[in-house]
Formats: C-alpha cells, structure tokens, sequence
C-alpha cells in the first residue's frame, strides 16, 4: 500500500486529532523521518499533534473503550484484504500483540431477524469462504444446540441462533493499544513528535488558510486552538474522527445549495452508537473468560470480560444516531436580503458529559440478547452508558486523500472510519505516510472526488451491511433511565 517515494522529510506536520487515525499517523511518519535520517545527516521534520481532551488516549475517541471487534469479513473483498493485512500486524507485530486478543467471532442471527440482516450475515461468511487466509478457520453455526456446543457458557434459549464462527477474529483492548502508540511515539520519537491536548491548547477552533484558490479557500498554513495560538505548519492532516464535520470550511466541504450545512457537504455524518457495560464479580468474570466475541446482528454484541476491570461490554448494532439541526443564514444584495434555512449536522457535543446516556431502545436490545444468552445477567444494572461517535461516510469507505480545495496539497484528511476504522490501527498511519509520499491517493474509492453524500438507509450494499437498519436523530429518542 506505501509509496516507494522518500518519506516526507524537512516539513512541517500538523495532525488534528489524537486519537486511532491520528496516533497511528504520527507514528507511521515519525518511523518514516527516523529511518530516513539515519542515511541523511539531519531530519528537521517536526509532527504536532492536536487533541481536545486533556489526555490521549483520548475519552472523545471512538477507540477509547474497552475493546474493539478485530475481524475481517466484509462484503466487499477490499476490506477483506484490508484487515487481514492489519490482523496479521495484531498477530505479530510487538507493538499490538499484546492488545489482541484472538478469542474468535460469533457472528449469528436471531429467529427474529429480518431479511435484510439475514442476507448482510450471508455476505460476511461469503467474503471468508472465498478468502485463503481463512481456509479451515470459519464454521457454519446452526440452532442453539450449535451455539452452545461451541459456547457452553451460554444457558440461555439461543432460540434460532443462526451464523458462523470465525476463528482467525476476536478483539483488542482498544484504549492500551492506543496509549502504547502514544507512548512508542513520547519514547521514541520525542525530539520530533509534539502533542498539544486540552480544551485550550489542544483543541482546534478552525484551519487556517492563506492566498486564494481557485474555487477553494486559499492554501492551508495550519489551525488556530481556541487559546489563539496559530499553529502553523507545511502539511495539515484532519484526523478528527466525527469532529471532522465542524472543521471543514463550507467551500472546501463542497456544500452547495442542495447539501448545504455543516458535515452534509463533505458527505460525512458524525453518528453515534450506544455503549454500556455490566459488572461482574471475580468469579463471574472467571466463568466467561475465553468466550467469543459475540454478535447477534439484530440485537446487540458483546466480549469476554475485561481482564483488569471484569466489566461485560455491550453495543446494540442499529443504524445508529445522529443529530440534525436547523439553521438559519441571510443573504442580502443591494435589492434584496433574504433568510434560507438549512438542516446541518451538529456533531458530536463539545463535551464529554453530554454523550453519557444510550437511548431506551439500546436497553431492550441488549436486554433481549442477555435472556437469550445469559438469562442470570438479563436484570443487571447497566452502567458507563455512552455515546460512540464516529465520521460516517454512508457508503462506508474511508476517506483518506488531499482536500482539492486546498493550494498546494496543503491540507489532507485520513476520515470516514464509518464505525470500522479501529482494526487499522496498525496499518493506517502508513497508509496516510502514503499519500503524502506519493502525492495523490491511487485508491480510488479514499478519494475525496467520488465521495459518495451520505444516505445512511440501512441498505445492504457494498460493505453497508454492517448497520442493522437505517440512522435516527437523537432528538426523536427516548433516552433510558439507568
Ligand atoms: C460503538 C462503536 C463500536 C465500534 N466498534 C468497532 C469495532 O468493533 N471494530 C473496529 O474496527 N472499529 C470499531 N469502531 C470504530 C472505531 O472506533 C473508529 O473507526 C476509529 O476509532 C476512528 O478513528 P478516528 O481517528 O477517525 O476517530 P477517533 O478515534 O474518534 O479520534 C478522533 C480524535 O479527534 C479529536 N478531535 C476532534 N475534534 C477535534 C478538534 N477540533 N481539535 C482537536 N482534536 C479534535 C477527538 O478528541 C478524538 O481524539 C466502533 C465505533 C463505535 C462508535
């Protein structure tokens, strides 16, 4: 996937956003400028990284949880090769390894699941059947007694459980593995890797741009924090996950009158999904260690208890959640001024407190799957309800390119994980290395041109069929009382 090209050498780097994309980013280009200074005399390549939170790993990342699914089936064969490339670094590579944990996936349907769903579940096992690296590995599940032969923790009905179990899949403690990244960075690379955090310092107010462009907003020169402090830099890179739609200039994001609004323009929507965990006594957590990873795809998933705190985590797969708001802008001409109103996308909230609820229809999922799988936890508080965020491109593929409507390849952006970016955490960095090597982005489908407007229908295409029906507003929700 990398150029063959020399690594960016002699710049200037600024990356926004600390958290999978980002770290990984910074890590890939400070290698990059360390092997290359090793033959040259001198590197005067700095990287800067700018990030919200007051710590990294950071608590408004995505990747900031317990753990994360690590598996490879998709309905689109490029993904496929695409993480069974990441899978074999989470394998071997001492950097990650100790983060994965190889534990399989359980990727089942309940008797009740529609047809939509049924048919997703279909494409998974096809892109693994097909696939040599999962020759031996992959096994078609059928009924509860299935289930339970290969899960014996499981005493509930099961009833109609219906999949495969992938053997080469399982999870990585999410938020270790990115605090090792961040500390490989500080250890390793601290003469050449910056990292500003925090509300003040850290948090970016706007990109700033110099000249003009053609159709554009002039060349990128870096961002300004909310402390006033420019930061300027050759290359900016926006790796700000769902922070990526209150970022991007209206002209740059390619808004016109038919998409207008913040993030509707660039075709990606901040969405949101549920998380909650459960507690478990010692004992408890002892009792399901070594479970699969498990996914009933219309009601919820869920993970072999978390070693250091012995909490169970739970995620109910909808088509997640995202807020609309409407807003108001005027126009004037020397004959007439008039008010046009316009739905924006409002982004993730600028605080962390705000997204700490799931809504109530997350609760009768996840409590659903519990009296199918483990009937004794199906009344267990529920507790550290979150929201999730991700940059959520519609069609699913990132968007890993230059900003065409910055001068001089000035500004890029690494975004578009869609809710599946974290298994790239070891690969991603190089691939966004890539780019700023070679000067233009060979994959076509990264390319910031061909992004799809994002239509989030809950529509099994390509490799959309993840999502378990179509995306709500949070507005319409009942949130759950916990
Ligand atoms: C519920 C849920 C479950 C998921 N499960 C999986 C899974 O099982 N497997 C998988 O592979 N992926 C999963 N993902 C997706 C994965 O977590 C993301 O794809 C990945 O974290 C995206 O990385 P990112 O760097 O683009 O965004 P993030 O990791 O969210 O990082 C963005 C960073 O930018 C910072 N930032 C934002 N705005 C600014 C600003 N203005 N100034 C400075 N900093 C800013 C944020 O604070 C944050 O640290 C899941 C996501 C969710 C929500």
């Amino acid at each position: 996937m990398a150029s063959p090209q020399p690594p960016p050498q002699n710049r200037s780097i600024l990356i926004i956003g600390g958290g999978t994309f980002g770290l990984s980013t910074a890590l890939s280009l400070a290698r990059a400028t360390a092997s290359s200074a090793d033959s040259q005399s001198t590197t005067t390549t700095t990287i800067t990284v700018l990030e919200k939170d007051t710590q990294i790993p950071s608590r408004f990342s995505a990747g900031h949880d317990l753990n994360k699914i690590i598996r490879a089936e998709y309905a689109d064969p490029f993904y496929t090769d695409l993480s069974v490339h990441a899978i074999r670094k989470w394998q071997t590579d001492p950097l990650y390894q100790p983060y994965y944990f190889e534990r399989g996936y359980l990727n089942v349907i309940s008797a009740a699941a529609p047809a939509a769903t049924r048919q997703g579940l279909d494409k998974y096992r096809a892109s693994l059947e097909t696939h040599p690296a999962f020759r031996g590995k992959v096994r078609a599940v059928r009924g509860a007694a299935e289930v339970k032969r290969l899960v014996a923790q499981f005493d509930g009905p099961c009833e109609g459980w219906e999949g495969y179990y992938n053997e080469m899949a399982g999870y990585a403690h999410s938020r270790d593995a990115m605090d090792a990244v961040y500390r490989e960075c500080k250890r390793e690379f601290a003469d050449r890797v910056k990292f500003c955090v925090g509300p003040e310092h850290g948090e970016v107010e706007r990109l700033l741009f110099e000249g003009e462009g053609e159709g554009g907003a002039g060349r990128c020169v870096g961002a300004v924090t909310r402390d006033g402090q420019v930061h300027r830099a050759d290359t900016t890179i926006v790796t700000a996950g769902a922070g990526v739609v209150s970022l991007m200039p209206q002209q740059l994001a390619g808004s016109s009158s038919s998409s207008p609004g913040r993030g509707l323009g660039l075709g990606i929507t901040a969405r949101c999904w549920g998380v909650v965990h459960i507690q478990l006594t010692p004992d408890e957590a002892a009792a399901l260690r070594g479970i699969p990873v498990t996914m009933v795809r219309d009601l919820a998933f869920f993970f072999e208890p978390d070693r250091d705190t012995n909490k169970l985590k739970f995620c109910h797969m909808g088509g997640g959640y995202h807020h609309l708001v409407h807003q108001e802008s005027s126009s004037s001409s020397s004959s007439s001024s008039s008010a046009q109103s316009s739905v924006a996308d409002a982004g993730p909230p600028r605080d962390l407190a705000s997204s700490q609820f799931v809504p109530e229809i997350d609760v009768q999922h996840i409590r659903r799957l519990l009296r199918e799988a483990l009937p004794a936890l199906a009344d267990r508080p529920l507790i550290d309800a979150h929201l999730c965020w991700i940059a959520d491109s519609g069609n699913s593929d990132f968007v890993i390119d230059f900003v065409p409507g910055a001068v001089g390849k000035s500004l890029a952006v690494a975004t578009g994980d869609s809710g599946h970016g974290f298994k790239m955490l070891p690969i991603i960095g190089d691939i966004v290395k890539g780019l700023l090597e070679s000067g233009e982005q060979s994959v076509a489908r990264w390319r910031w041109a061909v992004h799809e407007r994002n239509n989030n229908d809950g529509s099994v295409d390509g490799v959309r069929n993840w999502r378990n029906g179509a995306g709500k507003d949070l507005a319409d929700l009942v949130r759950a009382k916990l």
